[in-house]
């Protein structure tokens, strides 16, 4: 009999790199993302245009770009 064909489907805790924790279903009881719906570029990309726009801002106004 071989063994590990079928392996154990369990909840699985997710932990994601921005400190989110979600549930899945996985065969592996832990895994670790780097990006999960709470800090993915798609949900936060508004954000981010907003943080990028404000350095540009500076950038201009040091250099009297305006
Ligand atoms: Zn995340």
């Amino acid at each position: 009999m071989k063994q590990g064909i079928h392996p154990k489907y369990v909840e699985a805790t997710v932990t994601c790199a921005c400190g989110n924790t979600f549930k899945t279903g996985s065969t592996k009881e832990n895994l670790k993302v780097e990006i999960c719906s709470e800090c993915h570029p798609f949900f936060t990309g508004r954000q981010k245009f907003a943080e990028r726009g404000g350095r540009v801002e500076k950038f201009k106004k040091k250099y009297n770009m305006d």
